[in-house]
C-alpha cells in the first residue's frame, strides 16, 4: 500500500469522488480547489493550524488503555483515542478549524453549513465565533426540534438558525439548502462541510484535517504498546465509526501504509442489515452520486435515496465518503455493522467500566471492538476512535431506556460483566 496516492488530481478515488455540481458552482468549487492547493503545504497556514489544535482544542488528544474492559474480554488489548476530551466534545472541530482558517485567507467573512444532529453547527458556530465570522446554520425543521440543546447552543455562540420546512425537514434537506444559499452568495460566502462527502476537494480537505488523529496514534502507540510489554509498534486493527466518514478517514489514512494494521470502519446496522432499517452504505447500499460526488448510497431501483434509520444521529445519513467505497473496494478496509442494541449496550458498559460517556456514534465502534476482542490474542491490540462524548445523547438513551434502564432486572448484572452478547 506504499504506492497509496489518492485522490487524483480531479479529487477521483477509482472510480469514486470527483465534482457532480451545477455549472453556478464551479467557479466556487474551484476557487476552493485552488485556495486549499496554494495553503495546504504552506509553512505558515500549517503552523497555525498546529497552535489552534494545541491551544483552543486541546490536543494532542491521549491515547488511553481500557484495561478493565480488556480483561473482561480475555482477549486484545483495547485501546481509545480520546476525541472526546476534545473543546466542543468530538472530532469535528479539527476540520471546521481547517475549513475556518481558509476562508479567512479567502476573504470570505460568511460562513454557512449544514447540521443534522447540530455537533457540526455547533462545531462551526465555535470557530465563527472564535474568528469573527458571520454563521448561518441550515438544520432540518424536524432535527430543530429534536436537538433543543444544540440549537440553543449555537445561537449563544453567535450564529443564526435556520429551520429547513421542506422535504423530510431533515439532514438532506438542509444540505440542499446550503447548497442554493452557496450559489447565491457565492461572493462572500465560505461553505463549511462537515464531513469527507461533498464535490472535490472537501472529501480530500476534510481527510487532510482529521489525520492529525491517525499521526498522534502513530507516535502514541508504541509507548501505550511497550508498557504492556507488547512487542509490536502499532495496533493489530483501527476501528471507527462511519456517518459521512471523516473520524474513520482521520485516523484511517496513516496507517494505510502499515499494512499489518487491520482497518475496520462500522456503520449503524440500526434494527439489523436486513431489516431495512440501517444507515449501512457501504455494506447494503451501491454506487450513484449524492451531495456532488460518485459513492455508495442507499438508493431504491430509481435512484430515489432511501430512508436510513440509526440510534445515533450522527450516523443517519444515505451516503458515506468516495474514499471509503474505495478502500472497501481495494480491501484496504473492511466495513461491518452494529445495531442499535448492540451499541446501547456497548453505551452503558462504557460507562460503568471505564468512566466514561461516549458518544452513541463512537459506541458503535467501541461495541464491534469488545466483539473482536475476544477473538484475538493477548498480546495483540485493537485501537478505537472513541469520536466525541455523550453528553448530547444522555436524553435519547434515557427515553429508549424509559428512564429505567438500571431499574430492570434484564439489565441488572448484565452491564457490569462480561460485556454486551456477542
Ligand atoms: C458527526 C459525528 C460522527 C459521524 O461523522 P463522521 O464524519 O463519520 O466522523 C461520529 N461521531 C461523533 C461523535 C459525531 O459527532
Amino acid at each position: 500500500m506504499s504506492q497509496y496516492n489518492f485522490p487524483d488530481a480531479l479529487g477521483h478515488f477509482g472510480p469514486y469522488g470527483g465534482t457532480f455540481a451545477s455549472e453556478t458552482l464551479t467557479h466556487a468549487i474551484n476557487e476552493l480547489r485552488d485556495a486549499y492547493a496554494k495553503y495546504q503545504n504552506d509553512p505558515e497556514f500549517l503552523r497555525e493550524f498546529r497552535y489552534e489544535l494545541a491551544h483552543f482544542v486541546g490536543r494532542p488528544s491521549p491515547v488511553y488503555h481500557a484495561a478493565r474492559t480488556s480483561e473482561e474480554m480475555g482477549g486484545a488489548q483495547i485501546y481509545l483515542k480520546r476525541e472526546d476530551l476534545n473543546h466542543t466534545g468530538a472530532h469535528k472541530i479539527n476540520n471546521v478549524i481547517g475549513q475556518a482558517m481558509l476562508a479567512k485567507r479567502m476573504g470570505k467573512p460568511r460562513i454557512i453549513a449544514e447540521t443534522g444532529a447540530g455537533q457540526h453547527g455547533v462545531a462551526t458556530a465555535t470557530i465563527c465565533a472564535r474568528y469573527g465570522l458571520e454563521c448561518v446554520v441550515y438544520m432540518g425543521a424536524e432535527d430543530v426540534k429534536r436537538q433543543s440543546p444544540n440549537v440553543y447552543r449555537m445561537k449563544l455562540l453567535g450564529a443564526t438558525v435556520i429551520p429547513v420546512e421542506s422535504g423530510s425537514k431533515t439532514l438532506k434537506d438542509a444540505l440542499n439548502e446550503a447548497m442554493r444559499d452557496w450559489v447565491a452568495n457565492v461572493d462572500n460566502t465560505f461553505y463549511i462541510i462537515g464531513t469527507v462527502a461533498g464535490p472535490h476537494p472537501y472529501p480530500m480537505m476534510v481527510r487532510d484535517f482529521q489525520s492529525v488523529i491517525g499521526n498522534e496514534c502513530l507516535t502514541q502507540m508504541p509507548e501505550m504498546l511497550r508498557d504492556q510489554k507488547i512487542a509490536a509498534e502499532q495496533p493489530d486493527a483501527v476501528v471507527a465509526c462511519v456517518g459521512g466518514g471523516s473520524n474513520a478517514m482521520g485516523i484511517f489514512y496513516p496507517y494505510i501504509p502499515h499494512e499489518k494494521t487491520r482497518l475496520i470502519g462500522v456503520e449503524a446496522a440500526g434494527e439489523g442489515l436486513d431489516s431495512g432499517k440501517h444507515s449501512a452504505s457501504l455494506q447494503r447500499g451501491s454506487s450513484g452520486v449524492l451531495h456532488g460526488n460518485r459513492t455508495f448510497i442507499l438508493q431504491d431501483q430509481n435512484g430515489q435515496i432511501t430512508e436510513t434509520h440509526s440510534i445515533s444521529a450522527g450516523l443517519d445519513y444515505p451516503g458515506v465518503g468516495p474514499e471509503h467505497a474505495w478502500l472497501q473496494e481495494i480491501k484496504r478496509a473492511q466495513y461491518v455493522g452494529i445495531t442499535d442494541k448492540e451499541a446501547l449496550d456497548a453505551f452503558h458498559y462504557l460507562c460503568r467500566t471505564e468512566g466514561i460517556i461516549p458518544a452513541l456514534e463512537s459506541s458503535h465502534a467501541f461495541a464491534y471492538a469488545m466483539k473482536l476482542a475476544k477473538e484475538m490474542r493477548k498480546d495483540q491490540s485493537i485501537l478505537v476512535c472513541l469520536s466525541g462524548r455523550g453528553d448530547k445523547d444522555i436524553g435519547t438513551v434515557a427515553d429508549l431506556s424509559g428512564g429505567e434502564y438500571y431499574d430492570r432486572p434484564s439489565m441488572r448484572g448484565h452491564t457490569v460483566k462480561g460485556g454486551p452478547a456477542a
